[in-house]
């Protein structure tokens, strides 16, 4: 059975789709839009929720990007082949969506349960640059009359929010979440928080952190992240406002004191790699314990062998 998206504004519906957050914008019987498209795979599941808004066969726009992750591009290419439709991106994450650069490596030694597992994790791109087209720099979106695109850096060098002034409307991607990434177990629940962005692949956090300040200053009733589940009301609006009015970059990290550099054809220059001692603590304790196993076989094997 298909998924079905929840309306969270006027012509806003939310669909969270494997980790990553999917938005329709446009109302029932008007031209509407994608924001994001999650990870790989999910292209039938997200085309099947849009039916069920909009009507067997309906067909977007365009598909919008807020940035160019992997979690959030993955479905793009399918869901535009599918629909044949452009997707658009800003500018400056164009590099990152045709296979001219990879993104600035994940930060590894950086707090939270999400950089841990970033060491296990291959660093993947998707290449949709038969698709792919960047937003006008005029600031008019397309498919989204009466939206403010912002750039907000930090997270990804491209990285947009889409804010509606009629009704404080914020779809925020990653440069705000609305639940701890960090955290295993308030990421597992969901629990409903303001938070920075996901901290391992943030590779600027003095861009970071003044995104998170303007997206605050919008003063957002409605905060739609790529992460979480949307906040709604007057205390979102305060929560984001208290978050950002007293945020900090992590403790530590690759990036915090030096950001990674990146421009018009991708990364330019990354702070230098820094040392990592649990890959390698990792493969001593898989060497010892295959090898615990092996003589454990062993052992038996001897004995049995003396007991005939
Ligand atoms: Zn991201
Ligand atoms: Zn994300």
């Amino acid at each position: 059975m298909s998924a079905t998206p929840a309306q969270i504004a006027e012509g806003v519906a939310h669909l969270p789709v494997s980790i990553a957050n999917v938005y329709f914008v446009g109302s029932c019987g008007s031209p509407w839009v994608l924001i994001d498209s999650s990870l790989p795979g999910n292209a039938r599941k997200i085309l099947e929720a849009a039916e069920l808004l909009y009507g067997a066969g309906a067909r977007p726009d365009a598909i919008l990007l807020t940035h160019g992750h992997y979690d959030h591009a993955g479905s793009a290419l399918d869901l535009a082949n599918l629909w044949d439709v452009p997707i658009y991106a800003h500018r400056l994450e164009l590099p990152y969506l045709t296979g001219k650069s990879p993104y600035p490596p994940i930060d590894p030694t950086a707090p939270g349960f999400m950089a841990f597992l970033g060491r296990f994790l291959p660093a993947r791109t998707v290449n949709i640059r038969a698709r792919v087209r960047p937003l006008p720099a005029g600031g008019e979106i397309p498919g989204m009359p009466g939206w403010q695109c912002h750039h907000t850096p930090g997270h990804a060098p491209g990285h947009v929010a889409f804010f509606r002034p009629t009704d404080a409307t914020l779809i925020a991607g990653d440069a705000i979440t609305t639940m701890n990434t960090d955290n295993l177990f308030d990421a597992l629940r969901k629990r409903k928080q303001i938070c920075g962005p996901p901290t391992p692949v943030t590779y600027d956090w003095t861009a970071a952190l003044d995104s998170v300040r303007l997206l605050a200053s919008l003063r957002p009733l409605t905060i739609a992240a790529g992460h979480g589940n949307p906040m709604i009301g007057p205390e979102a609006s305060d929560e984001l406002s208290d978050f950002a009015a007293n945020i900090t970059p992590p403790l530590r990290g690759r990036y915090v004191h030096q950001p990674a550099r990146t421009g018009e054809t991708g990364i330019v220059a990354l702070p230098p790699k820094p040392s990592d001692p649990i890959p390698g603590i990792a493969a001593a304790v898989g060497v010892a314990t295959i090898a615990g196993a092996m003589f454990a076989v062993a052992a038996h094997r001897r004995k049995k062998h003396s007991e005939r």
